[in-house]
C-alpha cells in the first residue's frame, strides 16, 4: 500500500448542485475556523533536511555497494526506507517520482524491489457482479436528500481522541498504536494534497492529512490512522514483510474510519444523527459503485480510455439514471486510474468487507479484539484469505459478496427509509 487516496474519492460525485454549493460553503466556514498553527505537523528531526541534501545521494550510494555486496543487508534496507520516507515527506506528493526512481533502482539492482502490484484478489469478479445486480438501489439511496447535513466542528484534540478511543474499541492493542503514531509526531494534520500514509518500512509510518474541523476530515483522519495502526503493529516483521497487501490495507483503514463514524452516532443528538447517517448512506453508495465502476473500466478498455465505455459501465453498474446523470468524461476525475492502476477494486472489497467485520464484532464481542490484532499484525505476511478467514470471511466465494452487498444495501435503505417515515409523520396530511 503506498497511497491513501479515499479522501479524494470517497466524496466525489452523485452530488446535487444544491449540495456542492453548500458543502463548499461549509468547507469555507470551517477553514476559518480551525487555526492551522494549532494543528501538529510532523516531526522531520532525523530525516533529510532538503531534496538537494547530499546525504541523499551518499546513503543511495551506499545502499547501493551494502546491497550488491551483501555485506550489510540491515543497514541497507534501513537506508531505503529512510529515503523512501523522506521521497514522500519532503515533497509533499507533487514530485514523487524522480526520488523514488532513484531509490527503486537501486533496490531493484539488489532484487530488493516493491513487489509488483497485485491482481484482484480471487472473488473480485463476483464482488462487481453482486455490486451491479443492486447498483442501482445504492445509487437511488445515495441521491435521497440529506436533511440535515453536518456542519459542526471538531478540534484537532477532539478528533484525536475520538480516533484513538475508535481503534482502541476494535482492540486494546489497535488504539495504543494510534495513540502512540500522534505522540511520536507522525503526525502531519495541514499538508495540503491527498491523504497519506506512508509505510516507511521498519521506521514507522509518517502521516499526512490536510485536517479542516469538517467530519469528512475527521473520518479522513481515522481513515489514515487505521492504515499507521496496520503498520505500527505489523512494523516488528521488517521491511520486507510490514507492508500489508493493498486490499487488507484499505480493509483496516475502512473499519477505522467506521467504528468512528458508529462511534459518532452513537453519541449524537436526533438531528446530528440523521446528518451522519445520511453522510453514512451517502458515502457507502459512492465508495463501492465507483470503484466497482473504475475497475471495470480499467479492464475493459485496457489502457485506451473511451467516454463510450465509461457510460456503458455506469449504466450496467448502477442503472439507466445513474448513465443519464453521468458525464462521459466522469472517469477522468479519479487520480487512481493514474496513481495506482489496477488498485480501485481493493476500495469497494474494503468498504464491503469492513461492514462485514464490524458485523463479525457485534456477533462476537469478545472475540473480535484478539483477532482484529492478530490482522494487523501479520502486516503483509498474508493474503487475503487466509487473513479474513479467521473472521469466517472467504472473498473468493460469491455468496459472501451477495450478503454483503445486501448488508450495504439494508444500511442505506433503512436510514432512507427512517427519513421518509419522519417526512411522511411530520407532514400528515400527505
Ligand atoms: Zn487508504
Amino acid at each position: 500500500m503506498k497511497i491513501g487516496l479515499v479522501g479524494p474519492l470517497c466524496f466525489l460525485k452523485f452530488r446535487t448542485a444544491s449540495v456542492n454549493r453548500r458543502e463548499r460553503i461549509c468547507r469555507h466556514s470551517s477553514r476559518a475556523m480551525i487555526n492551522a498553527s494549532d494543528l501538529p505537523v510532523w516531526n522531520l528531526s532525523g530525516l533529510y533536511k532538503g531534496r538537494d541534501d547530499p546525504q541523499i545521494d551518499q546513503d543511495l550510494a551506499e545502499a547501493g555497494v551494502l546491497l550488491e555486496s551483501g555485506a550489510d543487508h540491515p543497514r541497507a534496507v534501513s537506508l531505503l526506507a529512510r529515503l523512501h520516507a523522506f521521497g514522500t515527506l519532503y515533497d509533499g506528493g507533487r514530485n514523487e517520482g524522480a526520488l523514488h526512481k532513484r531509490v527503486n533502482a537501486v533496490a531493484l539492482r539488489s532484487k530488493v524491489a516493491d513487489p509488483p502490484p497485485p491482481g484482484p484478489a480471487p472473488g473480485v469478479d463476483a464482488l462487481c457482479t453482486q455490486v451491479a445486480m443492486r447498483g442501482a438501489d445504492l445509487w437511488i439511496a445515495a441521491g435521497r436528500p440529506d436533511p440535515h447535513p453536518v456542519t459542526r466542528q471538531w478540534s484537532w484534540e477532539d478528533a484525536r481522541a475520538l480516533v484513538v478511543e475508535a481503534a482502541g474499541s476494535l482492540a486494546p492493542a489497535a488504539g495504543q498504536a494510534v495513540d502512540r503514531t500522534f505522540r511520536e509526531e507522525r503526525v502531519h494534520a495541514r499538508h495540503p494534497g491527498s491523504p497519506l500514509t506512508h509505510p516507511a518500512g521498519d521506521r514507522g509510518p509518517y502521516v499526512r492529512l490536510d485536517y479542516d474541523g469538517s467530519l469528512k476530515s475527521v473520518l479522513t483522519l481515522a481513515h489514515e490512522m487505521g492504515h499507521a495502526a496496520h503498520q505500527m503493529l505489523s512494523r516488528p516483521l521488517g521491511v520486507m514483510a510490514c507492508d500489508p497487501r493493498p486490499a487488507l490495507a484499505e480493509t483496516a483503514a475502512a473499519v477505522n474510519e467506521q467504528a468512528t463514524l458508529r462511534l459518532l452516532i452513537a453519541r449524537a443528538g436526533d438531528v446530528e444523527r440523521q446528518g451522519l447517517m445520511a453522510w453514512r448512506r451517502r458515502n457507502l453508495a459512492d465508495v463501492i459503485l465507483r470503484h466497482v465502476m473504475l475497475h471495470r473500466f480499467e479492464i475493459v478498455s485496457r489502457g485506451r480510455p473511451d467516454d463510450a465505455v465509461w457510460l456503458r459501465i455506469v449504466e450496467q453498474t448502477a442503472g439507466l439514471r445513474a448513465a443519464r446523470a453521468e458525464k462521459g468524461d466522469g472517469w477522468r476525475a479519479y487520480p487512481v486510474l493514474t496513481r495506482a492502476p489496477g488498485s480501485a477494486w481493493t476500495y469497494a472489497f474494503a468498504r464491503l468487507t469492513a461492514l462485514a467485520l464490524l458485523a463479525r464484532r457485534e456477533a462476537d464481542p469478545a472475540a473480535f479484539p484478539r483477532k482484529w490484532t492478530e490482522f494487523l499484525s501479520a502486516g503483509g505476511t498474508m493474503d487475503e484469505r487466509p487473513a479474513l478467514w479467521p473472521f469466517l470471511i472467504e472473498p473468493a466465494a460469491s455468496a459472501y459478496w451477495q450478503d454483503a452487498v445486501e448488508l450495504a444495501v439494508a444500511e442505506a435503505e433503512t436510514e432512507a427509509a427512517g427519513w421518509n417515515r419522519r417526512l411522511s409523520l411530520s407532514r400528515p396530511w400527505r
